[in-house]
């Protein structure tokens, strides 16, 4: 029977159902697999723009009114523990960025305000991510996170830059009015610098190529941006997204930039008056003195250095201040499980020792801020998979009962 009846054809392409993974038939036409993913695509770029039309007509979202920097400083201490300059320095250049905004929404009169994009350098683990979330939770404007290493020069397997401005666009719902007044954190920005500080020598052109990508996101223009991301591809249609009132905050660990810091210094140190300063200089803390020029001796091309005016760094995080993160915070790790145990009606307690145990085991492992919460899972496993079934009113964590769970995981890290 099948064998007399004529071979369906999709009618959209023509194949017949020989040559196509699946073919689906409807009353008086079929359509293949291939085929139906194009319209999908389509149909979803075409609801994308839609949605990005009706935003740009409607008002933008509102963004609450911009607070006073003593007040943005105030709201980070609420989360962020130490840090004093980076959250001072980035108080003051979001409160700035958002007088410029205003400003030119009003154009009240000539003098031009400049963007004043950001770049944190710390060691990883101590909270750069953090300042940049918590600034947006503050600001209510669409935040998005991209890290600078999958970003690779157009022409690259790799994401274009422009796919930052897509991730902006899908935070604010394809409000475009929304996203140009968003904040972008780019991280890891410190591991697309060239290699060394001469060009020529050692030239590094697909790191190059993605800071020159940058620096056009960066200083402020009219960019086309592929509302899913990926790649470009000529087909596409894109939103027109400026970038001109957008906020960059990089951030990076930034390796050994002590070390060019530290020769500046020492190549700095001449006369009387030099040999004096050098001998107030804190040597365990040499990120305090960055300067722009130390960026670009990192490898960050002059132009993009030029376009992140303001910079601050972040200290290392001492054992205190990991005490401190562990309990202090809005949403420290411990007033988390208390939350926790509470919903079930159990009234967690901590001795002292447990917490102290714990900072010190973050230490040894050399986990910083993010081991914290690993290790406190790890104390907290066995009490949180019982306790709901049992009728205890309270749970009362010793230290022999966190140090019998620790050793059990350090046995998994000897092994591992
Ligand atoms: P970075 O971006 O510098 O690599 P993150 O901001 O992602 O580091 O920090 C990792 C985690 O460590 C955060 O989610 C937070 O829980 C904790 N943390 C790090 N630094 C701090 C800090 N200064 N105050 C409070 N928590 C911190």
């Amino acid at each position: 029977m099948k064998k007399n009846m004529p071979k369906k054809r999709c009618s959209f392409c023509g194949l017949s159902e020989d040559d196509v993974s699946m073919m689906i038939v409807g009353i008086d036409a079929c359509i293949c697999a291939d085929c139906a993913e194009r319209v999908y695509e389509a149909l979803s770029d075409a609801m994308v723009f839609q949605k990005a039309g009706t935003q740009k007509k409607r008002k933008s979202t509102k963004a609450k009114a911009v607070p006073k920097p003593e007040e943005i400083k105030a709201f980070l201490d609420q989360y962020v523990i130490g840090q004093e300059n980076a959250k001072k320095y980035l108080s003051v250049a979001v409160y700035n960025h958002y007088k410029r905004v205003e400003q030119n929404a009003v154009n009240v009169d000539d003098v031009e305000i400049e963007k004043s994009n950001i770049i944190i350098v710390g060691e990883t683990g101590t909270g750069k991510t953090l300042l940049a979330r918590t600034i947006a939770k503050m600001l209510n404007v669409p935040f998005t996170i991209v890290d600078a290493t999958v970003l690779t020069e157009a022409g690259y397997v790799g994401e274009d830059v422009e796919s930052i401005l897509s991730r902006l666009l899908q935070s604010a719902d394809y409000n475009v009015q929304a996203a140009e007044k968003g904040i972008v954190f780019i991280d890891e920005i410190d591991k697309i610098a060239r290699k060394g500080d001469n060009p020529s020598i050692t030239r590094d052109v697909s790191g190059e190529g993605v800071q020159q990508g940058l620096l056009k996101l960066l200083e402020g223009s009219i960019v086309n941006v592929p509302p899913r991301g990926g790649r470009k591809h000529p087909e596409q249609q894109f939103i027109e997204v400026n970038t001109k009132d957008i906020l960059f905050i990089c951030g990076g660990a930034f390796n050994d930039i002590d070390k060019i810091i530290s020769r500046r210094l020492n190549s700095q140190a001449m006369g009387y008056r030099a040999v004096r300063d050098k001998e107030n200089i804190d040597k365990e803390n040499l990120l305090q003195y960055l300067i722009p020029s130390d960026l670009k001796t990192f490898g960050l091309i002059p132009e993009i250095v030029g376009r992140l005016p303001v910079s601050t760094y972040l200290l290392p995080l001492d054992r205190t201040a990991l005490y401190r993160i562990l309990t202090e915070p809005k949403n420290a790790i411990v007033k988390q499980y208390v939350r926790l145990f509470e919903m079930d009606g159990i009234k967690l307690e901590f001795e002292d020792s447990v917490l102290n145990y714990i900072v010190d085991k973050a230490i040894e492992f050399k986990l910083g801020a993010r081991g914290l919460r690993s290790i406190f899972e790890t104390v907290m496993v066995d009490a949180m998979y019982e306790s709901p079934s049992k009728n205890h009113k309270e749970m009362h964590i010793t230290l022999q009962y966190a140090k019998d769970r620790i050793d059990k995981l350090t046995v998994k890290l000897c092994v591992a």
